[in-house]
């Protein structure tokens, strides 16, 4: 019961990156960074067992960018000639790589550090990719001229990808789809449809991560214009209750969402956002469990998976570190509480 689980990244460490930058540069290349990136993910997988997690992930440290790091292995895309776009509605700017043919895989995506990963830790694994809407708000589209047509082409080679992180023993796979809560009709309309696509012919489990972004001043000052009830979950959580993804992660902890909005998850299992990110005050066991408790009244206990609300990878290590401990403290006084 209550099983602990990351939305997926961790800070980088100093020698692997710059540090607490959303598209940090590395500061190692070839095969360094290719052995630094794997040490970062060994010390990540070390901290998480410590702390007594339950499903366990490679951090992200082998990708600049959650999406972008998808993006890199895909041929049709112009990575040279970056241009400056809004993303997430003009909430800000990002230097984003280009479209300018028809999208393939170059090989595997995330091989390395999947099959990494995997050999080094005896626990479930969670593996994280971009979902096709996010991958569309965060690319500039030169070919197609149509979005939902390109994220349908995004989510075949999601698949592909995905289907071989399963065969390296991947255990969750959850697709990452932030801009769901930022264009809500789009989602519910085809983007929850090409997630399926995406998912399709797995059977490790699935999932899907929403929130609202990664604790950066661009996120918190839009979070300050959406008024006192974030509703966002609510257009789009009654078409995810149909598909056939089974985990929907969400914020929660110090978020304006109506908690009763999870009641719209019947069947599904509810990965609960019980610590918050956009703050460096590390969260007491006791405010852990009372979110949980909270949580209780819409989700059933065995379908209830303690998370954080979004990825740490602009936080320090020392902070990062301490959350994972307080969400497994956490967790372990819920189960003592209401177990
Ligand atoms: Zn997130």
């Amino acid at each position: 019961m209550f099983e602990t689980t990351l939305a997926g990244s961790l800070p980088k460490p100093a020698w692997l990156s710059e540090t607490q930058k959303l598209w940090p540069q590395w500061k190692q290349s070839g095969d360094d960074l290719l052995a630094a990136k794997r040490d970062a993910t060994l010390l990540w997988i070390k901290a998480q067992e410590d702390a007594s997690l339950d499903i366990v992930g490679d951090g992200e440290q082998s990708r600049q960018h959650f999406v972008h790091g998808f993006l890199e292995q895909v041929e049709g895309i112009d990575f040279d000639n970056k241009v400056t776009m809004g993303i997430r509605n003009n909430r800000y700017d990002a230097q984003v790589p280009q479209v300018v043919s028809a999208l393939r895989l170059k090989g595997r995506v995330h091989a390395m550090e999947a099959q990494f990963a995997r050999a080094h830790t005896k626990k479930k694994l969670k593996f994280t990719l971009p979902g096709p809407l996010t991958i569309v708000d965060t690319v500039a589209d030169r070919f197609y001229g149509d979005k939902k047509a390109m994220a349908m082409a995004f989510a075949e080679l999601l698949n592909q990808e995905a289907l071989a992180l399963q065969a390296d023993g991947v255990d969750v796979i959850q697709f990452d789809e932030p801009a769901f809560n930022v264009y809500m009709a789009e989602a519910a309309e085809w983007g929850v449809q090409a997630l399926e696509i995406a998912a399709r012919g797995l059977t490790c489990t699935t999932a899907v991560h929403i929130c609202y972004g990664y604790g950066i001043k661009a996120n918190t000052d839009w979070k300050e214009t959406l008024g006192q009830e974030w509703r966002q979950y609510e257009a789009i959580f009654p078409a995810l209750a149909r598909s056939s993804i089974q985990q929907v992660s969400l914020e929660c902890y110090h978020s304006r969402v109506p908690p009763e909005l999870m009641g719209l998850l019947a069947g599904k299992d509810v990965l609960v956002g019980v610590i918050d990110v956009a703050s460096d005050v590390i969260e007491t066991p006791e405010q852990v469990a009372d979110t949980i408790g909270r949580a209780l009244q819409w989700v059933p206990k065995q379908r209830l998976f303690p998370c954080t609300n979004c990825g740490l990878a602009p936080m320090s290590r020392e902070v990062a570190e301490k959350k994972l401990q307080a969400l497994a403290q956490g967790a372990a006084l819920a189960r003592v509480r209401y177990g």
